[in-house]
C-alpha cells in the first residue's frame, strides 16, 4: 500500500443513496459524527447539487488519492437507533442483487412514509381510547350537591356502566372534568385501551376446542421446528376448508408464548377480512395489520411498534415482508401461489420468494400454505428442499364438494334468434341448480373472470373487433351505462351506432359479469344478487359491506371475478358455478394452465364449507383441456405432475429461470430498434450453448400496445439465475445507448408474460 496524502485519522462510510443509481458511495465521516454512526442509520448526504437521504452500510476502505479529493463529508446522522435493522438490510441486499435494482431505492422502499425523506424520525404516540367505567354501587342520588357530576354518572349508568369518554363529553358538556371528579370520589374508574383500526371486528371464529388429527400433527411438527430454531422451510398443502388458518394461528401463538416475533403474509387484506379478523380476535392489539388503507401516521405507528418489539406479530400484504418484526421466529405465507405476491412495478420482487430468503438469512421457520401450491414450491418440496405437511380432509369430515361438468358445446347451442348476441350463458343445468339451491334457502357463487356485459364487439359485415385507440385490446361493452371501455387504460365512450370502419351492425360477443347479473335477475327475479368485481366495487368500504352482507345471508347470489375465488369462508354457500372455465386457457403465457387450475380449484373450494354439502358446476367448451379435466377429477397431483413435465420439456420455470426485458415507447420503430440493440448485446455475452442459456425474441409483446405505447420484449432463460448474469449484465450496460424515450425494465422471475 502506498502512503496516502490524506491518511490521518480519516474514516470513510459506505452509503447507499436513496436515488435510482447503482452501487455504494463513499463519504468522509466528520469526526463529530463518527461516534453516532451505526450500520442501518439514515444519514443526510450531499449528492450532486442537493442534500438527500442515504443509508450508512458500514465502514468503507480509504479511497485512492485521486478520488479522495472528490469525496464529500456526510452532512448529518438522522437518528440514534437505526431505522433499518440488520436483517432487513441483509434482505434488501439480496433483493437489490437478485432483482437488479439500486440498493438505496430498495432500502427506501421498505420504510414507512416520513422515514423515506432526509428528516429525523417523528415519534407517533399509540392511539388510545379512554373509557369511563362506573364502579360497583355508584349512585347518582348521592351527588345532589354536584348536579353536573350527577348527570355524567347517570349517563354512564344509563348506557350500561361504561362508555367512551369522548362520547360522554359529547353528550354532556364539560364531562371530562366531571368524570375526573367522580374518579376522585371513587365512583368511576378510567381505563385506556389501545385502539386498533382497519379490520372488521367480530369476523373471527372462536378458537376451536379440538384440532383435527391432521391439524394436530402439522402443529406438532411446526412447533418442533420452531423450538429447534434454524432455517426450516415448510409447505403446508391443505385442501380448501381443511383449517390451514388454524394451523397458522397456533404456530404464531407458540411464537408469542415464547416472547418472539411472527410475520404473516396474505395476498389481499381487503378481500379476506375474515382471515385478518381471526388473527385480530385471537391476538388483539398484539398484531399490527399492514394494509394499503392505513394512513401515513398509522403505518408509521405500526412500523415503530414492531421495531421496538411492542407489537410482535405483523399481518400484511406483500410489502409486509420488509416489516421490522423484532426477534422474528416464523414467517407464514398464506395462499403462497397467489400472483399478487409479485410486485409488478418498480422493484419487481416476489414476496413469497423474499419470505423464504429472509427465513434462510435469519435461520427461522417459514410456512408456505396453499390448497394449490405453485409449481415452484411444489418442485422444492419434491426435491426435499422443503418439508411437506398435508391436510387432506376438511374440518369436521365435511365432504369436498361434488364436481360436475357442463359441456357448453352441448348445453349452449347457438340458435337463429340468438345469432346476433350471445345465447344465455346460464345453461339449463345451471339454472336448475341455482333454482334448487335458492329454494333450500342456501347461497350461490357464480364465477366468471371477465367484466362487463359483452367482452368484445364484432362488426357483422367486415368482421373487425372494436378496439381501443390507445391499446391493442378489444373494448368491453357495459350495458348499464351503454358505454364501451378499455379495461387496460380506462378510456370509455358511448357505444357507437355501428362499426367505425364500415358502419355495419355490431355483434355483442363474449360474456362478462354484468351480463350474468342480468341473466340471473331475469331468471330469478326474487333472488337478492350482489356483484363483486372492480366495476361494481370501487372502494374498500363497499367491498367490506358486500362481503359482510353476503356473510349475513342478506344476499342469495354473489357474482364475480377472481375476487370471489379468494379464501372466503361462507358456510351458507352450497353451489358454486364456474360460468366459463375457458377464459384464461389460451392466454399466451406459460402459466395459463396453472392459473386456470388454481382459480377453478380455489373458487370450487368456496362450496360446502358449512353443515350442508356443496356442489360445483363447471361450464366449459374445453372439457378435455388438462387443467379443466384434472380439476373436475379433483386431481391436483395428476395435474401438477403433467404440467411439471411439460415445463421441463419446454424449459420453463420451475425447471428454468427467466428474466424478461420489456421495452415501451411511443415511437414503434424506436422501440423495435432498442429491443434489437439489447438483444444483440445479450447475444454477444451468451455463455457457450452447453450452459443452456437462451434468448427468446426480441419480439412485440403479446399485447403490442398499451396506453399508446408500443411494447417489445425479450426473455433470457437458463438453468439457474447465475447463468443469466452474463447476458443481463450486458443488457444493463447497453442501456446507456438506449434513448431515454424508450422505457426499459428488467423483470427477474416474471409473473406474467403479456
Ligand atoms: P382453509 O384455510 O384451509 O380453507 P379455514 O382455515 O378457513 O380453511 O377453516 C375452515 C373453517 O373451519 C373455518 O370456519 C374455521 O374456523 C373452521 N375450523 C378450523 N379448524 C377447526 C377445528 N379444529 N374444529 C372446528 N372448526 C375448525
Ligand atoms: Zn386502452
Amino acid at each position: 500500500m502506498t502512503a496516502s496524502l490524506f491518511e490521518h485519522d480519516e474514516t470513510f462510510a459506505a452509503v447507499a443513496v436513496g436515488r435510482p443509481v447503482r452501487g455504494e458511495f463513499t463519504y468522509l465521516v466528520p469526526a463529530r459524527l463518527a461516534p453516532t454512526l451505526v450500520p442501518g442509520v439514515r444519514v443526510k448526504i450531499p449528492f450532486g447539487r442537493s442534500t438527500i437521504l442515504g443509508f450508512y452500510l458500514g465502514p468503507a476502505p480509504t479511497p485512492a488519492d485521486d478520488v479522495r479529493a472528490k469525496v464529500k463529508p456526510l452532512t448529518e446522522v438522522l437518528e440514534a437507533t437505526p431505522a433499518l435493522t440488520s436483517d432487513v438490510v441483509e434482505l434488501c441486499r439480496f433483493a437489490a442483487h437478485h432483482y437488479r435494482y439500486p440498493l438505496g431505492e430498495v432500502l427506501r422502499a421498505t420504510l414507512p412514509p416520513g422515514l423515506s425523506r432526509p428528516q429525523a424520525e417523528r415519534e407517533v404516540k399509540p392511539e388510545v381510547l379512554h373509557v369511563a367505567v362506573a364502579l360497583e354501587g355508584a349512585d347518582p342520588s348521592t351527588l345532589r350537591r354536584a348536579p353536573a357530576q350527577q348527570a355524567a354518572l347517570s349517563y354512564l349508568l344509563a348506557v350500561g356502566g361504561r362508555a367512551n369518554v369522548d362520547e360522554v363529553a359529547h353528550a354532556i358538556p364539560g364531562a371530562r372534568e366531571h368524570l375526573r371528579a367522580l374518579v376522585k370520589k371513587n365512583l368511576v374508574r378510567l381505563e385506556t385501551r389501545a385502539l386498533v383500526k382497519g379490520v372488521v371486528e367480530g369476523m373471527g371464529a372462536a378458537r376451536p376446542a379440538k384440532l383435527t388429527d391432521e391439524q394436530a400433527t402439522a402443529v406438532r411438527e411446526l412447533e418442533a421446528l420452531l423450538d429447534a430454531g434454524g432455517f426450516a422451510p415448510v409447505l403446508l398443502q391443505g385442501v380448501t376448508g381443511s383449517g390451514k388458518t388454524e394451523v397458522y394461528l397456533r404456530i404464531v401463538e407458540r411464537a408469542l408464548e415464547a416472547g418472539r416475533g411472527a410475520l404473516v403474509l396474505v395476498p389481499e387484506i381487503a378481500l379476506t377480512p375474515q382471515l385478518v379478523g381471526r388473527f385480530r380476535s385471537r391476538f388483539g392489539p398484539r398484531v399490527a395489520v399492514l394494509h394499503s388503507a392505513l394512513t401515513d401516521t398509522e403505518r408509521l405507528r405500526a412500523w415503530q411498534q414492531l421495531r421496538r418489539g411492542e407489537v410482535k406479530v405483523a399481518v400484511g400484504v406483500r410489502s409486509a415482508v420488509w416489516a421490522p418484526v423484532a426477534d422474528l421466529s416464523v414467517i407464514v405465507v398464506d395462499e403462497e401461489h397467489d400472483p399478487s405476491f409479485k410486485q409488478d412495478d418498480k422493484l419487481r420482487y416476489h414476496a413469497r420468494d423474499l419470505a423464504v430468503m429472509r427465513a434462510r438469512q435469519r435461520g427461522c421457520l417459514v410456512v408456505l400454505g396453499s390448497a394449490t401450491p405453485s409449481l415452484e414450491t411444489l418442485e422444492n418440496a419434491r426435491k426435499g428442499r422443503y418439508r411437506l405437511l398435508r391436510l387432506t380432509r376438511r374440518v369436521d369430515d365435511r365432504p369436498m364438494p361434488a364436481l360436475h361438468l357442463v359441456d357448453l358445446r352441448v348445453e349452449r347451442p347457438r340458435t337463429e334468434e340468438t345469432r346476433d348476441t350471445e345465447p344465455p350463458v346460464l345453461s339449463p343445468t345451471l339454472r336448475q341448480a341455482i333454482g334448487e339451491t335458492l329454494e333450500k334457502g342456501q347461497q350461490v357463487i357464480l364465477f366468471l373472470n371477465r367484466r362487463g356485459h359483452a367482452t368484445f364487439l364484432t362488426c357483422e359485415v367486415c368482421g373487425q373487433n372494436l378496439k381501443c385507440t390507445e391499446c391493442d385490446v378489444c373494448l368491453t361493452f357495459y350495458r348499464a351505462s351503454n358505454r364501451v371501455q378499455c379495461n387496460y387504460c380506462g378510456r370509455a365512450h358511448p357505444l357507437p351506432r355501428g362499426c367505425p370502419e364500415c358502419g355495419g351492425p355490431l355483434l355483442q360477443l363474449g360474456v362478462g359479469t354484468e351480463r350474468i347479473e342480468a341473466e340471473v335477475a331475469e331468471a330469478f327475479p326474487a333472488a337478492r344478487v350482489g356483484r363483486l368485481d372492480r366495476d361494481a366495487v370501487t372502494t374498500n368500504e363497499r367491498l367490506t359491506d358486500l362481503l359482510s352482507s353476503f356473510a349475513r345471508r342478506e344476499l342469495d347470489v354473489l357474482i364475480g371475478t377472481q375476487m370471489v375465488a379468494k379464501g372466503h369462508d361462507f358456510p351458507g354457500v352450497t353451489l358454486v358455478a364456474v360460468v366459463l372455465a375457458d377464459t384464461a386457457l389460451s392466454l399466451p403465457d406459460f402459466r395459463a394452465a396453472e392459473r386456470t387450475f388454481h382459480l377453478l380449484t380455489q373458487v370450487a373450494g368456496r362450496a360446502g364449507r358449512g353443515a350442508d354439502a356443496g356442489r360445483v358446476l363447471v361450464q366449459t367448451y374445453n372439457p378435455e383441456a388438462l387443467p379443466i379435466a384434472a380439476m373436475l377429477q379433483n386431481d391436483f397431483e395428476g395435474f401438477s405432475a403433467r404440467e411439471l413435465e411439460r415445463r421441463r420439456l419446454l424449459q420453463w420455470p420451475p425447471t428454468a429461470r427467466l428474466a424478461a426485458i420489456r421495452l415501451e415507447a411511443t415511437d414503434a420503430e424506436r422501440c423495435a430498434r432498442a429491443a434489437r440493440h439489447l438483444a444483440e448485446a445479450a447475444r454477444r455475452a451468451m455463455p457457450p450453448p452447453s450452459h443452456g442459456v437462451r434468448l427468446l425474441g426480441p419480439a412485440p409483446a403479446p399485447i403490442t400496445r398499451i396506453k399508446g405505447q408500443t411494447r417489445w420484449q425479450l426473455v433470457v432463460k437458463g438453468p439457474t439465475h447465475a447463468a443469466l448474469a452474463g447476458p443481463l449484465d450486458a443488457i444493463e450496460r447497453a442501456l446507456a445507448e438506449v434513448p431515454s424515450s424508450v422505457k426499459v425494465v428488467i423483470d427477474v422471475d416474471p409473473a406474467a408474460m403479456l
